[in-house]
């Protein structure tokens, strides 16, 4: 049981079954949040209707459960929440942070000054008002010229400028869809979420996301980034590769195998124990200090 106000979470997207990047996830954010005698909640970023895979969510919940890796309280699923990202994004088109923007993709990438960390950085075309005749396609948050930087747990200093390095960013795309960025942030604070730990491919979305904390008066957590997956040819590790296959062991051996890649040394004497053994002694020895950094 949760002891200290510590909140941590896991928040995968039901793209397709869980992989062996989406577990190391799973085991690490698990292990910050216990070591820390803290609660750990999951929640389902199934915003994206047309990359959602059917039955997906049910089976990364049920391999969850088959791992040992038992959540508190209830599930969030962010397809039940867009009203209140709706309420959100009034909220900050009321106090001046957003603008209407008309600019298709290809106009985006042509008007664009540079590329930056994320693509091509926007123009600010729209920033002042949309062109004359153009509907409005998507919302922007209007970024300053300033740098958002934080301490990652595991990686240290990260530092962006948002107007250099990513631009005015969207928020509710031209399709209606509200925005990766936007749902987080909303979700993380309204959960009481206080340490974000995921995959070091997010890590460059973390100024953002400290940015929008800010421009909606909520408290930022802590980051830890861990390292990627990579599959054999080196590209992220993805549902395409295969989920983890639950058949052979009861998932010891998989949890020993995610606790090995985040740099744990784990016990011979752990090979072919229950994952609930496995588990327990990773929240008792988890070093941090010992997990590999991304950059
Ligand atoms: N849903 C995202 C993913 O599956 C993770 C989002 C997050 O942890 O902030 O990669």
């Amino acid at each position: 049981a949760a002891t200290t106000g510590v909140v941590g979470r896991f928040a995968p997207s039901p793209t397709g079954a869980l992989h062996f990047g989406s577990l190391v996830t799973a085991v690490g954010s698990y292990c910050f949040a216990r070591q820390a005698g803290g609660r750990w909640l999951v929640r389902m970023e199934d915003l994206d209707g047309p990359r959602l895979v059917p039955g997906a969510a049910d089976e990364i919940l049920r391999t969850l459960e088959r791992l040992g890796l038992e959540w508190d309280g209830e599930i969030l699923f962010q397809s039940r929440r867009v009203e209140r990202y709706e309420a959100v994004l009034d909220q900050l088109r009321r106090s001046g942070h957003l603008f209407a923007c008309a600019c298709s993709r290809k106009e985006v990438l042509a008007s664009a000054p540079h590329r930056g960390e994320e693509g091509p950085v926007y123009a600010g075309t729209c920033r002042d008002g949309l062109p004359p005749g153009r509907p409005a396609r998507a919302w922007r948050l209007r970024v300053p010229h300033c740098t958002v930087g934080f301490h990652d747990c595991l990686n240290g200093e990260y530092r962006q400028c948002l107007a250099e390095d990513v631009g005015d960013f969207v928020l509710r795309r031209a399709d209606g869809l509200f925005a990766y960025q936007l749902a987080v942030v909303v979700d993380d604070a309204e959960s009481g979420v206080t340490q974000v730990v995921r995959g070091a491919d997010l890590l460059s979305s973390t100024p953002r996301q400290i940015y929008l904390h800010h421009c909606l008066g909520f408290a930022v957590p802590c980051y830890a980034h861990l390292p990627l997956a990579l599959a054999p040819d080196g590209e992220k590790l993805s549902k395409r590769h295969g989920a983890v296959s639950l058949d052979r062991d009861g998932g010891g051996n998989l949890i020993c195998q995610a606790l090995r890649f985040l740099g744990q040394n784990v016990p011979e004497g752990l090979q072919g124990a229950q994952p609930a053994e496995v588990l327990s002694w990773a929240v008792r020895h988890f070093d941090r200090a010992k997990v590999p950094r991304s950059r």
